[in-house]
């Protein structure tokens, strides 16, 4: 077998290495049934078990309290878009909702709900997003959306915008699990799994209960979270492997210290690229706010502000010879974005902060 590189991708991402070597320890025999986890019915008391277990252990790493629900569903982040509207927007009587728009996440977010409803689009200039008193939310609202962690630009918000009493729903679906927050102020959070909680193909979304059974009469049934929730996502075929392997995962990052250690750790990881970002007098270029800066990717051009594409095509071919792939940005934005979520180790950062610096010292 080839030996592993160290991946940097923004998604589907890097998955821990023990969870891998488990899934493919049980991939023919699952708990002695002789069969494996994909050839188990989604009714069967062993996948039960292996939902329910899932469940538990979020609840645990998050401290969800008891008038939330979760549930796992296919469909992506791209499916919560249209779900989270479909839901919510006649929760309150004028269907309308706030969307903070910060990057191409949150705007496709807001295009898919203007099917639904009133949307007002709050765009915060980059330097704005720490100052919410700037601006101009709904009162009325039915709810206020926003994405924690833009994948593509790489903003993150460093706290949870206050909405005063406005349910807040909230597209965590690459900085999930990467810290602890307060669950108790939100009133839907979803993430997709395939960056820092699992593999493609299952979302997570976690319901305050007072928020289920307002869905618009024409909500298609795989979206309805009041079928879903009432049927412990098992409504319809649930994503049995997906599930089985975000619980893996869950179970590795309470081994491994859960959302506070991850914390801790990505703080060590983004501080060390972010300091060879800023200590190097221009030769890499991030033109980000220091306040919203992501810890889960870290987006950056080289050679000037506007990015010298010979060069970032030099320091991507360099790098995979050095084993560090996946590290192009976005065909949105170009330039450079490594993207840190849990399963990189500070080992594995610290290899591309090694190569970050012998390649400036080559090519300054
Ligand atoms: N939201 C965020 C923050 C994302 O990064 C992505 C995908 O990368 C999505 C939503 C869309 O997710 P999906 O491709 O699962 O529909």
């Amino acid at each position: 077998m080839a030996s592993r590189v160290i991946n940097f991708s923004a998604g589907p991402a890097k998955l821990p290495t023990e969870v891998l070597e488990r899934a493919q320890k049980e991939m023919l025999n699952y708990n002695g049934l002789g069969i494996s986890v994909m050839e188990l019915s989604h009714r069967s008391a062993d996948f039960t078990k292996i939902i329910t277990t899932a469940e538990s252990d979020l609840r645990q790493l998050l401290n969800i309290p008891d008038n939330y629900k979760v549930i796992f569903k296919q469909g992506g982040g791209t499916g919560q878009f249209s779900a989270i509207p479909l839901n919510l927007m006649n929760f309150k009587p004028g269907g309308t909702a706030d969307y903070l728009v910060t990057g191409t996440w949150s705007a496709k977010a807001a295009i898919e709900a203007e099917k639904y409803g009133k949307i007002n689009k709050v765009v915060p200039k980059v330097s704005k997003y720490t100052n919410p008193s700037t601006w101009n939310l709904n009162p009325e609202a039915s709810y206020v959306y926003y994405c924690s962690n833009e994948t593509i630009h790489g903003i993150e918000y460093q706290y949870i915008p206050e909405t005063n009493g406005v349910p807040l729903v909230c597209d965590m679906s690459s900085n999930m699990l990467s810290r602890p927050f307060d669950v108790s102020k939100y009133g839907v959070i979803f993430a997709g799994a395939q960056k820092n909680v699992g593999c493609a193909g299952v979302t997570l979304v976690i319901i305050r209960e007072d928020l289920i059974g307002h869905a618009m009469d024409t909500t298609p049934v795989i979206f309805d979270y009041k079928i879903q929730v009432g049927n412990n996502s098992v409504y319809n075929t649930a994503p049995t492997y997906n599930i089985y392997i975000l619980g893996l995962v869950l179970q590795w990052l309470k081994d491994n210290g859960g959302a506070e250690k991850m914390e801790e750790l990505s703080a060590v990881k983004s501080k060390a690229v972010y300091d060879i970002i800023d200590n190097s007098n221009g030769f890499y270029y991030s033109p980000l706010d220091k306040s919203c800066r992501s810890r889960m990717n870290v987006t950056f051009r080289i050679g000037c502000q506007e990015g010298d594409e010979a060069l970032e095509k030099l320091f991507l071919s360099e790098a995979e010879k050095r084993g560090l792939i996946s590290l192009k940005g976005h065909r949105a934005i170009g330039g450079i974005r490594a993207s840190l979520y849990n399963a990189l180790s500070v080992e594995e950062c610290m290899a591309l902060v090694t190569f970050m610096q012998d390649f400036l010292e080559k090519h300054q």
